[in-house]
Formats: C-alpha cells, sequence, structure tokens
C-alpha cells in the first residue's frame, strides 16, 4: 500500500501547530466518522489513515522522528501500532477518545469497551549505555515498580466465586446517554458509564486485594533489548510493558529513553568515531605502522607513510557504528586525526644531533608553508 504523507493527510502544513493538526484530525474523524458512514469501507479507511497521522504528529517527538526519518518511525518498526499499516477501530477509540469525547460531538467517541477507557499508563524509564553496548546492541533488565494485575482476582476485580449482576445506572449497556445541544444540533451525548466503567456488570463482592480494580501495585523485572547504534535522545518504545489498565484494560508502554556514556577513546560523530592519534616525531618523519583502537576491542594496524603531516585524516571504512535498523545499512567509519608529538625533554645527546639537523634545510618548516602557501595562491599574484 502506498502511504501518503501524515501532512498531507490532514491537509496541514510541516508547519503546523499542535492545535491546527488537531483541529484538522478533529474534521477529518467527524465526516468519516464510522457512526455517520455506516458499512462505507473507503470512510473507514480515511478514518484510519487520519487517525495515523494524528498518532504521529500531535506527538511532538513521533512528529520528530516522523520529519526526520519518514514512515519507518522511531525504531525502523514503525510507529507504535502502526508498524503493519493497519489499525483498529478501537485503537483509534482508545488513542483518541479525548477528541471525540468531551462535548459538541456527542454520539462519537468510545463505542463501547471498558478496555480502552481503562488503558493502563505508560512508564519511562531512564538507560546510560556505553559505546561498546551501542556498538553491540544491549538487553538490560530493569526492576520496575508497577501496577499489575492483581494476582488474588487475576485481575477480574471479584473475589472468590463472586457473581456480577447488571449495572442498575446503564442498566447494562455500559454507556449513559444524555441530550445536550451542540453545534450540530440537540445530539445525544454517551459516555462511559461511571458506576460498571462500561462493563454493565458490577462485581458483587469486590476483590479485598485490588478493591475490586483488578490491579495491585507490584515489582516486575522487565527485559529490554535496545538495538545497535541508538543515540543519546532516542526513545525506545516496548508495547505492553507498562502499567496494567484498571478494570480488564490493557497494559500501557514502557518508553526507555537512552543516554550516552562518554568514552575515553573515542568521539562519536553519527556513526562514525573520531580517534585522536598522537604520532611520534621519527614515525611521521620515516613513516611505519601504528596500532588504531577500534570499538571492537581489537587492534588495528595501520600505515603511517613517510612525511606525514599533522592535521592529516585517516578514514577506516566501516570500523564506526552500525546504524539502527531500518535507518540506512553498514556501519560509520573509524576516522583518526593525526597529531604529532614533540618532544618535550631532551637529552644532551639528543639536542645536540637536532641542533644539527635544524640547519638543514629539510626542517625548515617555516619556509615550505609559506612556500606552499604562495604556491597555492600564484595566481593571484602574477
Ligand atoms: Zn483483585
Ligand atoms: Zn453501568
Amino acid at each position: 500500500m502506498n502511504k501518503r504523507d501524515y501532512y498531507e493527510v490532514l491537509g496541514v502544513s510541516k508547519t503546523a501547530s499542535e492545535d491546527e493538526i488537531k483541529k484538522a484530525y478533529r474534521q477529518i474523524a467527524i465526516k468519516y466518522h464510522p457512526d455517520r458512514n455506516p458499512g462505507d469501507k473507503q470512510a473507514e479507511e480515511k478514518f484510519k489513515e487520519a487517525a495515523e497521522a494524528y498518532n504521529v504528529l500531535h506527538d511532538p517527538q513521533k512528529r520528530q522522528q516522523y520529519d526526520q526519518f519518514g514512515f519507518a518511525g522511531p525504531m525502523g518498526g514503525g510507529f507504535d501500532g502502526f508498524s503493519g499499516g493497519s489499525m483498529n477501530m478501537e485503537d483509534i477509540f482508545s488513542m483518541f477518545g479525548d477528541i471525540f469525547g468531551g462535548h459538541g460531538f456527542g454520539g462519537f467517541g468510545r463505542r463501547s469497551g471498558q478496555s480502552q477507557q481503562h488503558r493502563g499508563s505508560d512508564l519511562r524509564l531512564k538507560v546510560r549505555l556505553t559505546l561498546e553496548e551501542i556498538n553491540q546492541g544491549v538487553t538490560k533488565k530493569f526492576k520496575v515498580r508497577k501496577d499489575t494485575p492483581c494476582h488474588h482476582c487475576h485481575g477480574t476485580g471479584a473475589e472468590d466465586g463472586s457473581s456480577r449482576e447488571t449495572c442498575s445506572t446503564c442498566h447494562g449497556t455500559g454507556v449513559v446517554t444524555r441530550t445536550a445541544q451542540s453545534i450540530f444540533g440537540m445530539m445525544q451525548t454517551q459516555s462511559v458509564c461511571p458506576t460498571c466503567h462500561g462493563e454493565g456488570q458490577i462485581i458483587k463482592h469486590k476483590c479485598h486485594e485490588c478493591g475490586g480494580t483488578g490491579v495491585t501495585k507490584g515489582e516486575e523485572v522487565v527485559e529490554i533489548k535496545i538495538p545497535a547504534g541508538v543515540a543519546e535522545g532516542m526513545v525506545v518504545n516496548v508495547p505492553g510493558k507498562g502499567n496494567a489498565g484498571q478494570h480488564g484494560g490493557i497494559a500501557g508502554d514502557i518508553q526507555v529513553f537512552i543516554e550516552e556514556e562518554e568514552n575515553d577513546t573515542f568521539i562519536r560523530d553519527g556513526n562514525d568515531l573520531i580517534y585522536n592519534l598522537l604520532l611520534d616525531f621519527p614515525t611521521a618523519a620515516l613513516g611505519g605502522e601504528v596500532d588504531i583502537p577500534t570499538i571492537e576491542g581489537k587492534n588495528l594496524k595501520v600505515k603511517i607513510e613517510s612525511g606525514t603531516q599533522p592535521g592529516k585524516t585517516m578514514r577506516l571504512r566501516g570500523k564506526g557504528l552500525p546504524a539502527v535498523q531500518g535507518y540506512g545499512s553498514g556501519k560509520g567509519d573509524l576516522v583518526v586525526n593525526i597529531s604529532v608529538y614533540v618532544p618535550k625533554t631532551l637529552s644532551r645527546d639528543e639536542r645536540k644531533a637536532l641542533e644539527q639537523m635544524s640547519k638543514s634545510d629539510n626542517f625548515k618548516g617555516d619556509r615550505q608553508t609559506k612556500d606552499s602557501i604562495f604556491n597555492r595562491f600564484k595566481n593571484y599574484f602574477s
């Protein structure tokens, strides 16, 4: 399926404000809302397409990632919940119910289902990674304190064997309806029944552990796989590992924010690594071989040509960091910046030898530099 640009879908400019995006989405969503277009497949597709676009563009972080990387999304796996390009209606109501809800858009909104109403909240974690971990990718364990399904009632909220009875507030429908004035005229507003939380039934005897919510605080060790090549500021989203939802709702996500430790040996530049090599003077003058460390931990033997000047850079292809899955392929380079070490102390003999050499024209770097500048620009002088 050929996907349309999200901005195009909502008919807004790339610089649109959050408010403009929300407004644009609301208009489209109302126009193509399934309640207004029963059985119309095309309207449904448009409705879903707009929801997907809105899901990404109304979230500053996702929007930035979309602007930067396109449909691939934050980790190349697509934006959460949308990777396959298909999204079900319940998801849309669960995510953007607030858009329809409130007042004036009566009749639209969550149509059923307590599980959307009670989606658990997301958890945010931070992880600090070394460059070596980033190079290889790493699985980290986190001990998180979060809402977990109540072990006593297994999330049902009912005490052992307790039966359920029809909710007297909504008579089992799970929704309460009221009539209100809206921009479309008189409309019926439906909202989730406050007594039964949309379930249509109430529990006779609530679980004594969770008080009927179906969740309790607990600790869980969560293993999270961080892909290779991530960088400071990126977010890895782990669906369904956040807080459990009350009353049988779906769980939230865990978002892991990546932080990067400084490395003693390398400086990171995108996927390239920079290594500053301090060459001893004889090797720079005579040429030779040096060991260059790599992020893999192995040294590379690299040839130094005779007469190598400070300021020279060498690029060792493919010896940098891997790209995050889905953003291009291959690896960055290892960039070696060369400077030359000048001895700080000299023995008497060394001093003598250098004084001797300094008389040679070959050591008159100053003049050579002037010459070369003159050569470069001589066209301007003649
Ligand atoms: Zn319970
Ligand atoms: Zn009810």
